[in-house]
């Protein structure tokens, strides 16, 4: 039973991520009473090993690909030397603390919530639940609260292989710690944390092989997994699909990694300085004692939630990572809002993804919006699709790189943009874009006949819109 005298809050929030911020932030905007609780580091993955490491080091080697790959501009050359690999992650920590001190542990005060550092473990009963939290030094409080949000996120998952667990394998946090850029790095994976740590790696001098259980970036169109896989092989980068792995180990004379893998009937024995595993994450719910206040979990130890992130249990919801719903910082934000207003507003609100953009940060990146052609075709919609490739964008022209293309899935009866993915530089602005044309319902002739600024990627869904009704490779510049 919990202590009679413990805290009582309008709102507990386990977790310090962006979805417990986003809560916390939106109930205390509400004049309610919050207290958060933290095992780690304040901020969670996204400021310290997720978004905001990963972008700055993909930055840095972007700059030195584009110094490497000068050349393509006549009368321009540049040459690169070997990166200085410590005084790279030195820097990488230092924006991190920035960003953490000023978006995450600075607002606590500044929104005057209660934050408690250790690890909460539910007690009680599911109809009186309350948090036990063990401090650092072994102590335990207890704190009671009308509502409470589960945020504790996800972790790195590793599949069961042969001689995994005996192998010193890297994960992207431990990748971004390294002080010196491995000679050959061996990713296993193909989501979008493998794709962008494996050309992190090879533009900052490793040798990279990827083992892809099935295509680059499965999830999308098999455009997009086409156009990386070229780009990856002009980059030097070996990928090798449709891979299994039977065992891993390490060779004890070299010390390198030693992969046995089965590709098309074939075998192969591939060695590497260093293992990266980056198969997926599974969601943090150990120890949390959920079954005691009825928290139910699913196969992979998700907390089951219904559309509006209420748990099994009324008085406990959860968002983010630990939902199993898609892992994107944007999402366990928008979850964190949702749920305070459901709470203390009776919102009633869901969440809906249908228009959810999803985003590979390599170079060029891998954006999409709303259906998948496929997807179309499976809910019964009869579609349409055009794909444009870059040789038609003015922006990818001047650039010199028209590696990649916009593909539009509309609804052949209406005209109705259903889906829009694409792979060029930045385009996760391209997605953006989409966004609001699927919010808005947009036709492809809607979208054709706009205004689009000449000369920038976006420009690009305007043209692929054209592409329905006119034969692009006829426009003048900036013809509408
Ligand atoms: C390499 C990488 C790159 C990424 N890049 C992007 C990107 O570019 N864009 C994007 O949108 N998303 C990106 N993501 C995903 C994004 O980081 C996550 O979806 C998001 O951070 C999840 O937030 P969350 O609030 O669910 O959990 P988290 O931020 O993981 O926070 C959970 C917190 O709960 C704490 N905790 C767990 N259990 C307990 C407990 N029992 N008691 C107390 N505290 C506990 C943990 O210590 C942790 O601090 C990336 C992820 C990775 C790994």
């Amino acid at each position: 039973m919990p202590e009679a005298s413990a805290a009582v809050f309008d709102l507990a929030v386990v977790g310090s991520g962006g979805g417990a911020f986003a809560a916390a932030i939106r109930a205390t905007n509400l004049g309610k009473r919050v207290v958060m609780v933290e095992r780690a580091t304040i901020g969670g993955t996204c400021v310290n090993t997720g978004c905001v490491p990963s972008k700055a080091l993909l930055a840095a080697a972007d700059a030195r690909q584009t110094a490497t790959d000068a050349a393509r501009f006549p009368g321009i050359s540049a040459s690169v030397r070997p990166v200085d690999m410590h005084a790279l992650i030195t820097g990488k920590r230092e924006l991190v603390g920035a960003l953490r001190a000023e978006k995450y542990v600075d607002l606590i005060g500044e929104y005057g919530w209660e934050l408690r550092q250790g690890n909460a473990a539910f007690t009680g009963t599911p109809e009186d639940p309350s948090l036990e939290i063990t401090a650092p030094d072994g102590s335990t409080t207890t704190v009671r609260a009308t509502h409470y949000i589960i945020a504790t996120g996800s972790a790195p998952w590793a599949p069961p292989i042969d001689g995994l667990q005996e192998t010193d394998y890297l994960t992207s946090t431990t990748a971004m710690e390294l002080d010196e850029v491995p000679e050959s790095l061996l990713v296993l994976g193909a989501g979008y944390v493998a794709l962008e740590q494996a050309q992190l790696f090879s533009r900052l001098g490793s040798k990279v092989t990827i083992l892809a259980r099935t295509r680059l970036a499965s999830r999308e169109e098999p455009e997009a997994s086409r156009t990386l896989a070229g780009v990856f092989a002009d980059e030097g980068i070996r990928v090798i699909r449709r891979a299994t792995l039977s065992s891993i180990g390490t060779d004890p004379v070299s010390g390198q990694v030693v992969a046995d893998t089965l590709s098309s009937g074939a075998r192969e024995e591939i060695r590497a300085a260093k293992l990266l595993v980056a198969t997926g994450r599974q969601p943090v719910t150990d120890g949390l004692n959920l079954t005691a206040v009825g928290v139910k979990t699913g196969d992979r130890g998700e907390i089951m939630v219904n559309d509006m992130l209420t748990s099994t249990n009324p008085r406990i919801w959860a968002a983010g990572d630990v939902t199993g719903h898609p892992e994107f910082v944007y999402v366990a934000a928008y979850h964190g809002s949702l749920m305070v207003e459901n709470a203390f507003n009776d919102a009633n609100r869901s969440v809906d993804y249908r228009h959810l953009p999803r985003v590979t940060f390599t170079t060029p990146a891998v954006a999409a919006v709303g259906m998948t052609d496929e997807q179309a075709r499976e809910a019964g919609i009869a579609c349409d699709c055009r794909v444009l490739p870059l040789d038609y964008v003015p922006r990818a022209l001047v650039n010199r790189d028209t590696r990649g293309f916009i593909k539009i899935v509309a609804d052949s009866r209406t005209g109705r943009i259903l889906g829009i993915t694409a792979v060029a530089r930045d385009a996760g602005d391209l997605a953006a874009a989409g966004v609001y044309i699927l919010e808005a319902g947009m036709t492809v002739n809607q979208v054709a006949n706009m205004w689009s600024p000449y000369l920038t990627m976006a420009e690009g869904i305007k043209i692929a819109c054209q592409s329905f009704s006119t034969d692009v490779s006829r426009l003048s510049c900036c013809a509408s």
